[in-house]
């Protein structure tokens, strides 16, 4: 287990959260993962709370609402995907879906061009701070099983 980074009950009470152990169990899964999660992850990994996945979607999605879980969509002709990651501060990574069998990879790559670049080619903002980008690709693993 990584060293835990977050007070789950702290992060609650700071963002007007009532205490539920399914709230903390959320937040204590996500602080000890290494890669974004996807809601079937979720309901997997939390099966221990008895909820269901709707009940587990709207929790997530209140956290996403709250500003400390972020979003992550991977989308391409080939997948649709949704995941779930915790905004860690001085964290920056971004990640890498496969396309044919959802492995995800977290990778601690980024263009710091990109910001500058994007300003560059902006005629409205004055100046720009932060990007969101998502890779998709096909793994290994399946890159062998197609060929
Ligand atoms: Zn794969
Ligand atoms: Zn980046």
């Amino acid at each position: 287990m990584p060293i835990q980074s977050i007070n789950p009950e702290e992060l609650l009470h700071d963002h007007g959260f009532r205490i539920t152990p399914l709230r903390v169990g959320l937040l204590t899964l996500f602080d000890s993962q290494k890669n974004p999660l996807s809601i079937a992850d979720i309901t997997k990994k939390m099966k221990r709370y008895r909820a269901d996945t709707t009940t587990l979607y709207r929790a997530v999605e209140a956290f996403v609402e709250a500003g400390f879980i972020r979003k992550l969509s991977f989308s391409t002709t080939r997948t649709n995907k949704t995941y779930y990651d915790l905004i860690k501060p001085r964290q920056h990574t971004h990640h890498v879906l496969c396309e044919y069998c959802n492995t995800i990879e977290t990778i601690l790559f980024c263009n710091r061009s990109l910001e500058s670049g994007a300003k560059q080619n902006s005629k409205l903002f004055k100046t720009i701070h932060a990007h969101e980008l998502s890779f998709v690709g096909t793994c290994k693993k399946c890159a062998r099983a197609v060929r």
